[in-house]
């Protein structure tokens, strides 16, 4: 007997039909002789719903309220997951993030999980029952509601079988496993049998919302069996484990990240300290910067320009704008029309000319380049959002 944690997102129990799809995969687990936890996101477009509906009434609402508001939405899809379950004849029972154990610290709308208290669980699981966990959310040390971050139920799913030492975790979804690019947007697109949790996390960092990236971190460091699927097909997924042969693939995906901001400060003073004083502000604010990039001096100035995640814009240009004196800016340019694109693989650190294959797909297609920042798995370009879906297709085409 094994014990399974499977994870459903939102487009898969979206309605009646949908959740009675999914009720079958659960209890066709349940009668294999498997132990099984399931974590489920809010019901389609739930969690946007919920945030519009909060906008109209307060365009600036506290996070502490916003968690409470958006925990609902996984809510509703435990209780009626459960009634379909409880009708077709199987023990069954519901648990919030709390009545699951899960202890976050107080990030309200991005909280850590601190750590999974499973007795309750593990309790109902002795009693025969399928438990079905709300994902996305926990509480904090005085049991305020919290919420993990947006795509936040893959990272409730994982955290648990990591808890309970579950034999596998099946993230299902409404593509069949993870695809060389996302197969929404490129129609070339390659399922991968198998892919390795560090290539995993970068693509997931750099825009591939088909796991969060945290679940893949937590994945990587607690060693659990991951398996991405679709519920709607019964077909092998792909595998995220440890060690991947990179067989004769240069790179392993293309992501792009809409999600992104430029902000460029102009002729500031060409000092070492300049750098530290601006960061580090931002940091103070929570601020995650990202790519940066310096201009030439010219006569002791010079402009940085550096990106952050959308929804955090206009935060950092408040900050700056109110620093704007002290940090003797003389100008300040945003813009949300950018994208990130970025190959990942592996395979880059021993293969040359990966790079320029890359750089020759985004010349081919005449695209412009704003920035460029690298790692060993990794190369990220900065362009305009009007040509990122240009710009991943082009750059698929020249590698697969
Ligand atoms: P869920 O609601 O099940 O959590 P998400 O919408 O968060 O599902 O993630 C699934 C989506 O991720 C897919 O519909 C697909 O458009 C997108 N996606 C982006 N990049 C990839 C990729 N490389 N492989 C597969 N899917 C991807
Ligand atoms: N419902 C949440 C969201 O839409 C969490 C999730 O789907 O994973 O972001
Ligand atoms: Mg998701």
């Amino acid at each position: 007997m094994s014990l399974i944690v499977q994870k459903f997102g939102g487009s898969s129990v979206a309605n009646v039909e949908k959740l009675k799809n999914v009720a079958k995969i659960i209890t066709n687990a349940k009668k294999e002789g498997n132990d099984v936890v399931v974590v489920v996101s809010a019901q389609g477009d739930t969690t946007d719903e919920l945030i519009e509906k909060a906008k109209q009434i307060n365009e600036n609402p506290s996070k502490r309220e916003m968690d409470v508001l958006l925990s609902v939405g996984e809510q509703i899809t435990i209780s009626l997951l459960s009634m379909l379950i409880e009708k077709m004849g199987f023990l069954v029972v519901s648990l919030t993030g709390w009545q699951a154990g899960f202890k976050t610290n107080s990030e309200h709308t991005n909280a850590k999980i601190i750590k999974i208290d499973t007795t309750r669980l593990k309790s109902e699981l002795e009693m025969n029952k399928i438990v079905i966990v709300a994902g996305f959310q926990g509480v904090d040390r005085q049991l305020n509601i919290t919420t993990l971050g947006r795509g936040g139920s893959d990272t409730s799913a994982v955290a648990l079988a990591a808890s309970l030492h579950a034999d596998l975790c099946k993230i299902y979804t409404d593509v069949d496993g993870v695809y060389t690019a996302d197969p929404n947007l490129v129609k070339n697109a390659v399922k991968l049998k198998e892919i390795s949790y560090d290539e995993m996390l970068e693509l997931a960092t750099l825009g591939a919302q088909v796991l969060h990236n945290r679940s893949v971190e937590m994945a990587k460091r607690y060693n659990v069996n991951l398996e991405v699927l679709s519920s709607f097909k019964n077909e092998k997924g792909t595998i995220v484990r440890e060690d991947v042969k990179m067989e004769k693939l240069l790179i392993r995906g293309v992501t792009k990240d809409d999600y992104t901001a430029r902000i460029s400060l102009i002729n500031v003073p060409n000092e070492t300290s300049y750098v530290y004083h601006v960061f580090s502000l931002l940091g103070k604010y929570g601020i995650n910067v990202d790519l940066i990039v310096q201009s030439y001096e010219n006569q002791n100035k010079k402009d940085i320009s550096f990106t952050v995640p959308l929804n955090n814009m206009e935060l950092a240009v408040k900050i700056i704008n109110e620093n704007k004196e002290r940090l003797k800016i003389q100008d300040l340019e945003v813009s949300s029309e950018v994208s990130k694109v970025s190959i990942v693989g592996a395979g880059m650190q021993v293969n040359p000319g990966v790079a320029a294959k890359f750089f020759e797909a985004l010349y081919n297609a005449n695209i412009k380049i704003h920035m460029i920042s690298t790692s060993e798995i990794k190369i990220s370009v900065i362009i305009d959002k009007k040509d990122s879906t240009l710009a991943i297709n082009s750059i698929h085409d020249a590698f697969f």
